[in-house]
């Protein structure tokens, strides 16, 4: 596949996608690893007198609400101050002011476009991949480069819609993950476990039967336990559940029951709240009307003996509600855990991501992906889009 260093860059307009998709609360950036992560590629572009153009997500849009939410200026601060230049800011995602700003970058400046996703409120442009659009982007430069490894699973107009169009290749970060995953992929050190979490059920339950087959030990914690528990016929009370996938939790559980590992005990509320009034409950003692909001001391327990049997563990989703003091102890103990662990740990994106950083372990590891579904559906064995349209 072809990379930035194949390319000749000096005054030539290259769009380099970034994933600029970093968690915010209350106006304020809780964590730029994926902003940090992107300099090496944007540097290398301006140093060898690209005039770049930077394209990227942030949030999903789909009211106005999201609009003014997810505005893409927040970035540029922290982007400036990193890359040691001021980067300039449209807030147009097209038209006339865009393709002015376009044509007065000079050799070695930088141009971030506002969020991409803004196109979603004219009817899904970008994540549908509207043929246009992505033709529109392209025309706006001559190079592109796709260094957004958080959403090359997704095929949208800012990344497959503009390498249809373009000469293209890859950056420094899409590489630097590519090599890591692709190397535990095709040969994973063993025993190897797998630690999911998260909220996002329906997305993952998938990726599950797919990683069954190929890890040793399969961790399930999070909001996606509670839907595997349901299904063995446990009462979750309001725990998370995601009732379109019952059946399919159950033939995984049929099928795999020795390599997916499930809570014994868990912490409970009626409320997701700094203020909850908590309770820790065996499994099969879930009041109807709390419902479980981060695993127990002696689910931790559990886990952490799996980690002790494994070689190489790659997890992804949080154990609870980690945003939350309350609900952060599974997280936080695994992640701990894992950083005095002998074993190589990779840990896959988003909110895992933000939280192993935010606790301080931003170096315990052997890699912390800046993608959760894309570094999943990797590891899974499917093609990228995004990927997959640059090596054709
Ligand atoms: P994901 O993006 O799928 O990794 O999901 C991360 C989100 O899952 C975080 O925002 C967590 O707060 C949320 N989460 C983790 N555990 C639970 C739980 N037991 N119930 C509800 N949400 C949860």
């Amino acid at each position: 596949m072809k990379t930035i260093k194949d390319f000749k860059l000096e005054s030539k307009r290259v769009i380099i996608r970034v994933d600029f998709n970093v968690p915010i609360k209350d106006g304020v950036i809780l964590d730029d690893n994926r902003i940090v992560m992107s300099i090496d590629t944007i540097k290398y572009a301006m140093d060898n007198g690209g005039r770049v153009i930077l394209l990227s997500h942030l949030g999903r849009v789909k009211s106005e609400e999201d609009r003014l939410k997810n505005d893409l200026s927040i970035v540029v601060p922290r982007l400036s101050s990193l890359l040691g230049t001021d980067v300039k800011f449209c807030e147009y995602t097209r038209g006339s002011v865009l393709e002015g700003m376009v044509a007065s970058l000079k050799d070695g400046e930088v141009l971030l476009v506002q969020n991409t996703r803004y196109e979603d409120l004219n009817g899904k442009l970008e994540s549908g991949c509207d043929l246009e659009l992505g033709k529109y982007w392209a025309s706006l430069g001559d190079i592109f480069i796709n260094d957004a490894f958080g959403t090359a699973h997704r095929s949208h107009a800012s990344n497959v819609g503009i390498a249809r169009n373009l000469p293209s290749g890859i950056g420094f970060l899409m590489q630097k993950e590519l090599s890591v995953l692709e190397s535990v992929r095709d040969n994973p050190k063993r025993p190897y476990t797998v630690i999911l979490g998260g909220a996002k059920v329906s997305d993952k339950i998938g990726v599950i039967s797919a990683l069954a087959n190929k890890a040793d030990y399969i961790l399930i914690g999070g909001g996606m336990c509670y839907t595997f528990l349901y299904s063995l016929g446990y009462n979750i009370g309001k725990s998370l559940l995601d009732s379109d996938s019952i059946d399919y939790c159950k033939d995984l559980m049929n099928k795999y029951r020795d390599k997916i590992i499930l809570p014994v005990d868990n912490i409970v509320s009626s409320e997701i709240s700094d203020n909850s009034k908590c309770e820790l409950t065996n499994i099969d003692s879930i009041p109807s009307n709390k419902m479980g909001l981060d695993i127990g001391p002696r689910s931790i327990e559990l886990f952490e003996s799996y980690i002790d049997k494994s070689k190489m563990v790659v997890w992804n989703g949080t154990m609870g509600f980690s945003e939350i003091k309350n609900f952060e102890v599974g997280t936080k103990s695994l992640l701990e855990y894992l950083s005095k662990s002998k074993c190589d740990t990779i840990i896959c994106g988003g909110d895992t991501a933000s939280s192993a950083i935010n606790f301080g372990y931003k170096d315990s590891f052997m890699h912390i992906s800046t993608g959760g579904g894309a570094s999943l559906e990797l590891l899974e064995g499917k093609v990228l889009p995004g990927l997959e349209i640059i090596e054709k």
